[in-house]
């Protein structure tokens, strides 16, 4: 592997900084020479309860921006689970190399990583880590879910999450539009992954004019064969005209050169963190007249299915009716955000800061 440039480095006090104004608990830096396992932890809020976020991998090109990464979407987590009422914190993992590193041995030693820091973090899949992943993590720690259904987990939790997803977009048209029918809207779904695939499926059930794209061609047009979607360039998807757009491949896909050519009047998608600068970009959708659904709060059905499974009993249909309820906290975020004069994203956070400062107060109270 080529050495990292000096400048390229993380700097302690840099990192400090990123922590102090993200407010972290703890980033833990995870080596081990024999399998080539360079992980790390990010612990961002554990008022609620112990942390809860899945493991991403990653070619990052360097350290600093897997630590950027790993921050980012920590605190994403904190407002997720919050914000759908689940009594857990907020973490996330990253693994930094090619998925062909991920032996048996590699995930275990990850897992008695997660072990040592004794139920403060609990993994689960992401990017580049599957449900089969999770089985040889859970040889080394309880401190895992997302574990296949053949073993008595929840599975792969994208279809909740493209539910979810699903049912935040129908409360924006609710709002945008005055009826949560997507029959006929013009609908862009930028990744036909995971959750794009079963985005896409409920969107063709309810008769929207699909449009999918991807920079993998093959999943792309499967995705077209199956939902009659059509196949549209990923270069140049602000170019084409529509009225929604589900972001459901990487984040920061919402920033200064994309949101002033933006044709659409929603912005609904699953991707993590898809505002580039969170004030700065969430204001610039309004100004552009454009409602954001905050992804915290509309991709959490994948949070909810993992942690349904982790207090035991998984049930399937729990899972689903809990994430039916993201289609009224929508609804409340925008009211709020209209009486506030503030954007969706900003309702969402006072919403979900709000609750983990009452339940702090409460478990300082006794
Ligand atoms: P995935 O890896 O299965 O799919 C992502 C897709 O995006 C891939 O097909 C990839 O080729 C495509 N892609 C990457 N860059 C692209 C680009 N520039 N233009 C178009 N397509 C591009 O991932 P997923 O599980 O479907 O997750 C999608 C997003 O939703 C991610 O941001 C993820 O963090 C977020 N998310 C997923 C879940 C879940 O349950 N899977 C839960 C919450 C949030």
């Amino acid at each position: 592997m080529a050495a990292i440039k000096t400048e390229e480095k993380p700097k302690i006090n840099e990192i400090y900084a990123q922590m102090e104004e993200m407010e972290h608990e703890q980033l833990v830096i995870c080596y081990d020479k024999p399998t080539g396992l360079k992980a790390i932890i990010a612990i961002h809020n554990t008022v609620l309860g112990p942390s809860l976020g899945g493991t991403r991998m990653w070619h990052y090109t360097n350290e600093a921006d897997a630590i950027k990464d790993v921050l980012r979407l920590s605190r994403g987590m904190t407002f997720k689970a919050s914000i759908s009422g689940l009594n857990i914190g907020g973490g996330k993992a990253v693994l930094i190399g090619d998925p062909s590193l991920k032996t048996e041995a590699y995930l275990r030693r990850f897992g008695r990583f997660i072990e040592s820091l004794g139920g403060r973090y609990i993994t689960a899949e992401d990017m580049n880590t599957q449900t089969a992943d999770m089985e040889y993590i859970a040889m080394e720690t309880k401190h895992v879910t997302g574990l296949p259904e053949s073993k008595g987990g929840g599975g792969d939790p994208s279809p909740v999450t493209a539910y979810g997803t699903y049912l935040g977009m129908k409360a924006a048209a609710k709002k945008a539009y005055g009826s949560d029918s997507l029959k006929g809207k013009r609908i862009l779904i930028q990744g036909a992954g995971q959750v794009g695939k079963h985005l896409a499926e409920h969107l063709s059930k309810e008769d929207a004019i699909l449009m999918v794209a991807d920079i993998n061609a093959n999943r792309v047009a499967k995705v077209a064969a199956s939902t009659g979607a059509k196949v549209v360039s990923a270069a140049s998807i602000q170019d084409i005209p529509m009225d929604i757009f589900a972001p459901c491949a990487m984040g920061g896909q919402l920033n200064d050169q994309t949101i002033p050519v933006l044709t659409c009047d929603i912005v609904a998608g699953a991707a993590n963190n898809q505002l580039d600068n969170e004030q700065v970009h969430a204001r610039m959708l309004m100004e552009h007249g454009i409602l954001y659904a905050p992804d915290f709060l509309i991709n959490a059905g994948g949070l909810i299915n993992v942690y349904q499974e982790y207090q035991g009993n998984y049930k399937k249909s729990l899972a689903i009716e809990k994430a039916e309820k993201i289609y009224d906290t929508c609804l409340a975020v925008f009211d709020l955000a209209t009486s506030e004069g503030i954007s969706p994203h900003e309702a969402a956070l006072q919403k979900a800061l709000k609750r983990i400062k009452d339940i702090g107060q409460l478990k300082m109270s006794w």
